[in-house]
This record gives C-alpha cells, structure tokens and sequence, in this order.
C-alpha cells in the first residue's frame, strides 16, 4: 500500500492560516476541500474527501493532537475516508444524514463521477472506478446544530445549515472571523438541483448566515477557491430571494434550471420537464 508519499499526487496540502491546513484534490473538476483545523490541545477534520487515496496517514502526518473527525453531510465527496479513521476517532455527523453513512456506497452509484471528462490528472494507482466502494461507518454521536468544538487555544461554534443536504452543518470560528462554510456557499455552481435539496431552507440558511458577515472575514468552503469574502454569503442569500421570487433562469438544462451571478452560479430543479421515475 505504501506510505503517504505515494498519494501526495491526489491531494494538495495548503495551510491559509496557522493550524488550518486545506486538504485539496485538485485533479477532479470538484475540487473538493477537507479540512484539519488544530488547536493547542485537540485537532478537528472537517469532512473526508472522495475516498480515492489514503487519507489518515496524511492527517497523522500533518498533527498528532486527538483528533475528532466532523462530517459536514453525507455527499460521497465529503465522506469517503471515514472509515479509515472509524475505532481510532470519533465520528461526528448530524443525525439526518447519519442513515446514508452507515449504509456507504458502491460503484453502482460511484463509477460514474471518475470518468475522464471529470478528471484533470491520474487516479491514484491503487483506485480502480469500476469497483469504487465507500464502506458505511457506524457515528460515534450525532449532532444537531449548536454544539461547541473546544480545541484548547480555539473554539468552534457548530451550525445547522439545512438546504443542500437535510442535515448540512458548517463551522464558526468566532475568535478567528471564520466560516467553513461547507457546502452551504463556495464559488462555482450551488447545488441546489438535487434530490434531497430544499430551496426553503436553504434560503433561511443563507438570510442566517448573511446576519454574521459583519463578524467574518473570510469563509473557508468545500469546493473551488479558498478563502472566500464574506460578502459572499449576502450576495449568494439575495441570489435564492430572487429566484424564489421568479427570476428567469439565464439557461435550461435537462437536469436543472441554471442562474448565473457575479463569481457563482445556482442550478435549481428544472421548472418544467418530465416528472422524474
Ligand atoms: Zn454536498
Ligand atoms: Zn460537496
């Protein structure tokens, strides 16, 4: 299997500030984000990744504070390493989203995301697509929004951020002026065309979140560039106001509706179109 070396082509490791290291794979269009946020007595992981490389002897690479491993919701791109860290840290996810990770996935529904149109360099040699299996784990607890992180020197607020994902939670950073965001906002196209997705809520989240710009600096998201303006989390909650109100969507795709804005889009369910099987 080899030791961590081996993979430090799928991820890329950047550290935007002291003790918060960005954990990238940058080679699939997704551009998805975990990250390990280490304080002066305990360390969080934010999120797993795609599951493609290993990613614990990375981590253990990176701190050897205890760690507890914070899963923002269940999309395969957050969870896939989970289990490698499952009896040695504990799992932390909120319980609407905890059924999908206890079952896992399997290539029926994973196969599809590692074609070529989706990928920018090699797959790790030790992935194989056609048999992509994300193993379900079992959470240690189950978290519901409100909760604080207390890693010593630095404390995290977590927040309950329904829309995308039933059970979607970010991180506050109150002494450090920030948001992981997750993916309630990220540069690039929302998704908020899902199943799952509910653009109610997701505009309440956002109207939330918008109140707390004055005491951010900067939002540290799941996907795409980092960090992000604050002022994003306004512009993207006056964004859903307006398509909820009727804006014309710029294009219309088989699959979503697409709303185009300054530095992101939102793809929202088709307004017309066949009902789906
Ligand atoms: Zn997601
Ligand atoms: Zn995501």
């Amino acid at each position: 299997m080899g030791g961590a070396g081996e993979h430090e082509g799928w991820f890329r490791v950047s550290e935007p500030e002291p003790g918060v290291f960005a954990i990238e794979e940058p080679h699939h269009f997704e551009r998805v984000a975990s990250y390990l946020i280490v304080g002066s007595e305990r360390a969080v992981l934010l999120d797993t990744g795609m599951g493609v490389a290993p990613l614990r002897p990375l981590v253990e690479a990176l701190t050897d504070k205890p760690l507890r491993v914070l899963l923002s919701h269940a999309h395969f791109d957050h969870i896939g390493g989970t289990h490698e860290f499952a009896g040695s840290s504990p799992i932390l996810i909120h319980e609407l989203e905890a059924p999908k990770l206890r079952s896992g996935l399997g290539p029926e529904y994973l196969t599809k995301f590692y074609g070529p149109e989706s990928l920018s360099g090699p797959l790790p040699a030790g992935f194989d697509p056609e048999n992509a299996t994300i193993p379900g784990v079992e959470p240690t607890a189950l978290l519901r929004g409100g909760e604080s992180i207390d890693l010593g020197d630095r404390v995290l607020d977590v927040l309950f951020c329904p829309g995308h994902a039933a059970g979607l939670l970010a991180l506050l950073d109150r002494g450090r002026r920030a948001l992981y965001s997750t993916d309630v906002a990220y540069a690039g196209a929302l998704y908020a065309h899902l199943p799952g997705v509910d653009l109610a809520a997701y505009r309440e989240t956002l109207a939330t979140l918008a109140h707390l710009v004055p005491d951010l600096d900067r939002l540290y998201p799941a996907h795409n560039q980092r960090p992000l303006p604050a002022a994003y989390l306004s512009q993207m909650s006056r964004a859903i106001d307006a398509i909820l109100a009727g804006r014309a969507a710029d294009e219309a795709r088989s699959d979503a509706d697409v709303h185009r804005f300054d530095g992101f889009s939102v793809l929202v369910p088709p307004s017309t179109g066949a009902a789906e099987a």
